[in-house]
């Protein structure tokens, strides 16, 4: 098991007021990035092989990078906190037991974006994580720490999934209905209220203050080739022992399944798992031979999203687990676009037919169709992420539909 990093101060109780951070060492990272230039620091996340965490995997100083250094206005921070993917539980427990990490974080990030302004939206569900982190930017700003030439505005959602995409929050962020919008340009252009707005998530920011402190190489070397550091993995479903539990990106899933969470639960054999949030494709028992990060899972047709593991043993029926599925997609379409507006409707309706037991096996072919003939059509990745669990479920699982169906 790797070395513990993200969550090294979860065990204490006072691991969210600002002595706690600062009795471990909270703050000195923040002290040496102000000594660095901000290239230099771009550099050293570059170098550390950070890539975002929050699903989409982009390298994280590559995407700082982006935001043009001759820009005279403001460039905005923006945190997302709206973990709202299915399985994905993580997030809430850095804002809930370590918010000052996040905090020091968007420090670091702020001196090398060259922002002043940072906002961190948090999802409305998150009442707890929302309380806890507000009162440790109060103490933030009490100790001086912020508001000397860094503001941090923390900003609830209302609680819908599309606002978790970038662009989708930002306009939620500017006061807007929560709608995606066609990229490019990219939020490191045009974000926020027009500006270059750099977007990272919760968990990826928490990895900066370590990699300044002890360097990109210490970082890189937690994990693959192509993925640095660790990561924090929410495992759930049929296991004995659900939870957060950190390692590296070089983790594989049966080792995330039988040395943390304690291996399968109920009938004790597996059947399949989702490994990385709803929107991955699902995996088969004989599939979880896989190293945990982004190339990884790609390599297996599935991906790594936002490393929520989701799993299921022999008595859990694929048909009802994709039936809960494409009524949460149905349901979180924005609706802008006609693919994604419709297919999820339309393939909700069949999906529930078919486990009623009024379905045909060809219901299962149109569902495959309308689903390939989606993908790569619309403004933002949301119905890509439905499709894949759609064709994966039906492909790897025919046999299990086609028992439900009465023709
Ligand atoms: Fe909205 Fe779906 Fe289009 Fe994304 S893909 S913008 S969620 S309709």
């Amino acid at each position: 098991m790797a070395e513990i990093v993200l969550m090294r101060n979860f065990g204490r109780q006072d691991s969210h007021t600002l002595a706690g951070y600062r009795a471990t060492g909270g703050y000195t990272a923040w002290e040496k990035a102000k000594g660095m230039e901000p290239a230099a620091i771009t550099e050293e996340v570059k170098k550390s092989n950070l890539r975002g965490l929050g699903g989409a995997g982009f390298p994280t100083g590559m995407k700082w990078s982006f935001v043009p250094k001759t820009h005279t206005g403001p460039v905005y921070l923006v945190i997302n906190a709206d973990e709202g993917e299915p399985g994905t539980f993580k997030d809430r427990y850095l804002l809930e037991r370590d918010p000052h990490a996040l905090i020091e974080g968007m420090l670091i990030t702020a001196r090398a974006i060259r922002s002043a302004k940072g906002f961190v939206y948090i999802r409305g569900e998150y009442v707890q994580p929302w309380r806890i982190f507000s009162g440790a930017v109060k103490d933030a700003y009490d100790a001086g720490l912020l508001g000397n030439g860094f503001d941090i505005v923390v900003h609830r959602g209302a609680g819908a999934y599309i606002c978790g995409e970038e662009t989708g929050l930002l306009s939620s962020l500017e006061g807007k209905k929560g709608w995606p919008k066609i990229k490019p340009p990219f939020p490191a252009i045009k974000g926020a209220f027009g500006e270059p707005t750099v977007v990272n998530n919760v968990e990826t920011i928490a990895c900066v203050p370590p990699i300044i402190n002890r360097g990109a190489e210490w970082f890189a070397g937690l994990g693959t080739k192509t993925q640095g550091g660790t990561r924090m993995y929410s495992v759930s479903g049929r296991v004995t022992k659900p939870g957060v539990y950190e390692d590296s990106c070089a983790v594989t899933l049966r080792q995330l399944i039988h040395d943390h969470a304690g291996g399968v639960s109920h009938t004790g054999k597996l059947k399949a798992v989702v490994p990385g949030g709803g929107s991955a494709a699902i995996l088969t028992a004989d599939e979880i031979d896989v190293a945990m990060d982004v190339d990884g899972l790609k390599a297996k047709g599935s991906m790594i999203g936002s490393a929520g593991v989701v799993v299921m043993d022999e008595s859990v029926s694929i048909p009802e687990a994709l039936l809960v599925l494409a009524r949460f997609y149905a349901h979180e379409s924005c609706g802008q676009c006609t693919p994604c507006r419709e297919s999820t409707g339309w393939i909700y309706k069949m999906v529930h037919r078919i486990v009623d037991g009024h379905g045909r096996k060809d219901d299962l072919d149109t569902i495959l169709d309308v689903a390939k003939r989606g993908g790569g059509t619309t403004i933002c990745a949301f119905y890509d992420g439905a499709i894949g669990p759609y064709i994966s479920y039906i492909e790897k699982f025919r046999g299990e539909f086609e028992a439900l169906c009465r023709s």
